[in-house]
């Protein structure tokens, strides 16, 4: 594609825009309306604590029938995403940046900031649109925050599920695409299935929301993390044996690992007494999980999520680094997020933290990082 072809192909358009707010307006319904588990969230910095409605698995589900049947009745073409990828990039772009300084605007209004704002810290404009005011702002009785990571993870299957179905059109399906989007399909809809784990993860919980967020949510998520998706449409991969199964393996051990690692941190959250891989929980202070996944190192989700980023990579071999662009992001994201979540539990666990730290001495990968 020449850089004019490009420049066309990114301009924003009215029928782009149509689809993004039809898709947040379902959101917004279906969030309200369907049935769900009312998950309380932890108590916030400010002394609050707010609930979300987990129904994203039905609300995704529900999703993609309606859509399906949409283009059994040749309402919707299967392939409008995968056909407008670019103009949907740049409108979508658009709508986290007039949404953030929306955001930034009634932040300033709002009287009731988030006790744990410096002042300092917010008199600075590029730093507060950036990073954001408020810690969990609400629209309509919705928290947008909770909205928007839901809105970019459904986002991402649904440029999948394009994107497969426009390699079906062209007639290139083959088994690097398959396990592509089943990987992700998998680790989608687990995602929605434990939806309740979000609320514990330190997004919900100690991070503004700002354009960061947004941006990372709504844009960042859903078109990058399906870079593999649009290189295997015009790339052909031919993978051996060998390779699928290293790819099954990656998927797999990750998942458990990933899976594993939040579920025994959330359910310690609940109950801190109960069992850890059978056995009674070791707890460093009263407050901090040292058995376990925790117990291996200080971060097993990440090097969980790591192994599934390189599980959605691999299907496209290794001839071009460009899908490979997810992983080696989640790497620098990991580590650097990692750092900053030691220097907050530090912060606010002290010498619990300290004892913690010389129990579990690997940060991500034991006996390397
Ligand atoms: P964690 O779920 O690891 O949460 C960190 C928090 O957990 C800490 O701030 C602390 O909070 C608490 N905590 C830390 N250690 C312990 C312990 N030993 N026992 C009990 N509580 C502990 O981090 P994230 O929220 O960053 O990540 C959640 C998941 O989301 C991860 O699996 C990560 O891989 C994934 N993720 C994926 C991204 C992507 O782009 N794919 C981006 C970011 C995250 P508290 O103050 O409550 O105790």
């Amino acid at each position: 594609m020449d850089l004019n072809h490009l420049l066309d192909a990114l301009l924003p358009s009215w029928t782009s825009a149509a689809m993004l707010l039809a898709f947040f307006v379902y959101l917004a319904i279906v969030g309200s309306l369907l049935p769900g588990k009312l998950v309380p969230g932890v108590t916030l910095s400010d002394g609050t604590r707010l609930h979300y409605r987990c129904n994203g698995l039905l609300s995704l589900l529900l999703f993609v029938l309606l859509l399906g049947f949409g283009a059994w009745m040749g309402l919707v073409s299967p392939t409008a995403i995968a056909d407008r990828g670019l103009e949907l990039l740049s409108t979508t772009f658009i709508f986290s940046f007039l949404a953030t300084l929306a955001l930034y605007v009634f932040g300033c209004k709002s009287r009731d900031r988030s006790s744990s704002l410096k002042p300092h810290v917010t008199r600075n404009l590029i730093h507060d649109w950036w990073f954001g005011i408020q810690l969990n702002p609400q629209f309509m009785g919705i928290d947008l925050k909770f909205f928007f990571v839901r809105a970019g993870m459904m986002g991402w299957l649904l440029i999948n599920l394009s994107v497969l179905a426009k390699c079906i059109q062209e007639g290139n399906l083959n088994r690097s695409m398959v396990l592509y989007q089943l990987f992700c399909a998998l680790y989608i809809i687990d995602y929605f299935f434990y939806e309740e784990f979000i609320t514990s993860t330190w997004d919900i919980i100690a991070e503004r929301l700002g354009f960061m967020l947004v941006f990372g949510d709504l844009v960042w998520i859903p078109f990058t993390f399906s870079i593999q998706g649009w290189w295997l449409l015009s790339n052909k991969v031919e993978l051996t044996t060998a390779a699928v199964i290293a790819n099954c393996l990656s998927f797999v051990i990750g998942y458990r690992v990933f899976r594993g690692a939040n579920k025994q941190k959330h359910v310690f959250k609940k109950n801190p007494k109960a069992p850890i891989w059978g056995m009674p929980p070791k707890v460093v202070g009263g407050k901090l999980l040292a058995s376990g996944y925790w117990g291996i190192a200080r971060h097993c989700n990440y090097l969980g999520d790591l192994l599934l980023a390189l599980s959605f990579s691999l299907p496209c071999g290794i001839s071009s680094a460009v899908p490979y662009f997810y992983p080696i992001y989640l790497l620098i994201l990991l580590i650097w997020r990692e750092r900053r979540d030691d220097a907050r539990c530090a912060e606010k666990y002290k010498e619990v933290w300290e004892e913690y730290c010389k129990l579990v001495p690997w940060r991500i990968l034991p006996y390397v990082y």
